[in-house]
C-alpha cells in the first residue's frame, strides 16, 4: 500500500515514536507539513468552493434543522434523502441498507431500532477506492432545545454544525466541486452515510468492516478541533447494567424488598474506581435510572457506563473488570434469601486508533493543502472516537477529522464558523482531486 501514497506529502512528515500510554488528550507529536503548491486547476476547484458559500450554508441550515438525534428515525430519513439526491445528481448509484437494532437493556426492556444507512457508488475508472465516510445522526434528541441554525457573524451555532453535518457539507461541496470540473471521470468512490454512530455504530459497524476492506484510502469528514486534525485517538466502549430487586411497600413491607438501587449503588463505586489516568484508562458512569417511588423497594435499576482506553489491551482489560464487578452480588435479604440479579452488555465499540504512516500521509497532504490555502493546521491525540478507528483497525489506512473547525460538541454551546467550513470544503477538493489522480 505504501507506494500509493509516495505522491502526497510523506516526505514532509515528521514521525516521532511514541511511548504509549503517555500522552494524555490532546497531547500529539506534532506532524509537520509544508505548504505544496496549489496548481491552476486545483485553484478552479477552490474558487468555484468560493462562490458557493451561500447555497452551503443554505444547505447547511436544511439539514441542521431537521433534528436526527440518533432515534429519530424518520428525521434521520429526511437528512439521508435529501444527501442521496444530491449524491445521485454527481451521478453516484445509490442505496439504503438496514439501520439494524441493539438492545436496550433498560428496565422499560424493548430493542433500540436504527434508520437506515446510506451507501453511494461511483465507479468511472481506474482511481484509488476511496472510502468517504460521515454520519446522519446527532446526539441531540427529537425533545432537545437545541434544535436551529444560528448566524453569528462568521460563527454558525446548531447542532450537527461541528458534529458533523457542517463535515457532510464540506464532503459533498468538495464532490460538486470535483463533479464541476471533470474530475469525477475516472474515480472509484464510495461514500457511506451511516445513522448510529453517536450511539457507537452499533447497528452499522459489520457494514463499515466490510466496506473499509474494499477499499484503499479512508476520508472521514468528522469535525476537528482549534485547527488541529487528529492523528490518533483513544479507544471507546460502553457497558450497561441491569439490576432486577423486588418491589415491597416502604413502610409496611420492608423486609420482603430488594433494592436494584442499593445493588446497583455499590456497583456505580467500584466501577467509578476503574479510572487510572496514569494508564489513560477512564470510566465514566454517566445515565442511571430507576425504581418507581419514594416509598417503594426500587424492583429496577439501570446504567449506562463509557470506557475509553489507549489501547486494546487496556480496553479488554476493563471488559474484564466491568463483568467481575457486574457479578459481584453486594447486597442481600436475609429476611427472604434474596439478592438482586445484575444482566451486563459490554462492548468495545470503537477500537483504539494509533499513529498509522499511511494515515498520517494523507493528514499531512491535507495540511499542507490547507497551509498553502492560508491556514496552518496542527495534530492532535483525542479522547473522542469516530467510524475512522473502526475503519483502520481493518486494514484501511484513514483520515478523520477533514471536516470544519467546531467546538462544544454534544452541548447546546456545539459551534463552528463559516470561514473554517469554507476552507476546510477547498482543502477536500484539492485533497480527494489529488487522491484521485496520484
Ligand atoms: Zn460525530
Amino acid at each position: 500500500m505504501m507506494n500509493h501514497i509516495t505522491g502526497i506529502a510523506l516526505a514532509s512528515a515528521i514521525i516521532f515514536a511514541l511511548t504509549p500510554g503517555t500522552l494524555t488528550a490532546g497531547e500529539s507529536p506534532q506532524l509537520a507539513a509544508e505548504a505544496t503548491t496549489i496548481s491552476p486547476a486545483e485553484k478552479e476547484l477552490t474558487d468555484w468552493i468560493a462562490a458557493q458559500q451561500d447555497a452551503m450554508i443554505k444547505d447547511l441550515a436544511e439539514i441542521v434543522e431537521i433534528n436526527s438525534g440518533t432515534l429519530n428515525v424518520d428525521g434521520i430519513n429526511k437528512v439521508r434523502d435529501i444527501l442521496n439526491q444530491e449524491l445521485a445528481a454527481l451521478g453516484f448509484q445509490t442505496r439504503t441498507v438496514a439501520g439494524g437494532e441493539v438492545t436496550s437493556l433498560t428496565c422499560k426492556g424493548g430493542d433500540v431500532q436504527f434508520a437506515d444507512h446510506l451507501i453511494a457508488t461511483l465507479n468511472t475508472g481506474e482511481s484509488r477506492k476511496l472510502l468517504l465516510n460521515g454520519h446522519l445522526d446527532t446526539v441531540f434528541p427529537e425533545d432537545s432545545r437545541f434544535q436551529h441554525l444560528l448566524i453569528d457573524g462568521d460563527t454558525l451555532k446548531g447542532p450537527g454544525v461541528s458534529d458533523m453535518k457542517g463535515g457532510l457539507i464540506a464532503m459533498l461541496y468538495a464532490l460538486k466541486a470535483l463533479h464541476d470540473k471533470g474530475l469525477l471521470a475516472n474515480v472509484r468512490l464510495t461514500v457511506l452515510l451511516n445513522s448510529d454512530e453517536e450511539m457507537g455504530s452499533l447497528g452499522s459497524r459489520p457494514l463499515i468492516e466490510k466496506l473499509a476492506r474494499q477499499h484503499d484510502l479512508g476520508l472521514v469528514f468528522e469535525g476537528s478541533s482549534q485547527n488541529r486534525m487528529t492523528r490518533h485517538r483513544k479507544g471507546l466502549g460502553q457497558a450497561r447494567l441491569r439490576v432486577t430487586g423486588r418491589a415491597s411497600h416502604a413502610g409496611n413491607a420492608h423486609e420482603e424488598g430488594v433494592s436494584a438501587i442499593h445493588e446497583l449503588s455499590h456497583k456505580i463505586v467500584e466501577i467509578e474506581k476503574l479510572t487510572d489516568y496514569d494508564q489513560q484508562t477512564t470510566v465514566n458512569v454517566g445515565l442511571v435510572q430507576g425504581g418507581e417511588a419514594r416509598n417503594t423497594i426500587s424492583p429496577c435499576a439501570e446504567a449506562y457506563v463509557d470506557l475509553r482506553y489507549p489501547n486494546n489491551d487496556l480496553g479488554n482489560r476493563l471488559v474484564t473488570e466491568i463483568k467481575r464487578i457486574a457479578a459481584i452480588k453486594h447486597t442481600r435479604n436475609t429476611h427472604i434469601g434474596q439478592s438482586p440479579e445484575t444482566e451486563t452488555w459490554v462492548k468495545l465499540h470503537r477500537p483504539a486508533k494509533p499513529i498509522h504512516p499511511e494515515s498520517d500521509a494523507i493528514i499531512s497532504a491535507a495540511m499542507g493543502i490547507s497551509a498553502a490555502l492560508g491556514q496552518t493546521l496542527g495534530s492532535r491525540y483525542s479522547g473522542g472516537g469516530t467510524d475512522g478507528s473502526i475503519m483502520q483497525s481493518v486494514g484501511l489506512p484513514t483520515a478523520d477529522s477533514l471536516g470544519p473547525d467546531g467546538e462544544g460538541d454534544h452541548s447546546p454551546r456545539e459551534e463552528s464558523s463559516i470561514s473554517s467550513l469554507m476552507i476546510r470544503t477547498k482543502m477536500n477538493a484539492v485533497l480527494l482531486s489529488r487522491l484521485i489522480q496520484d
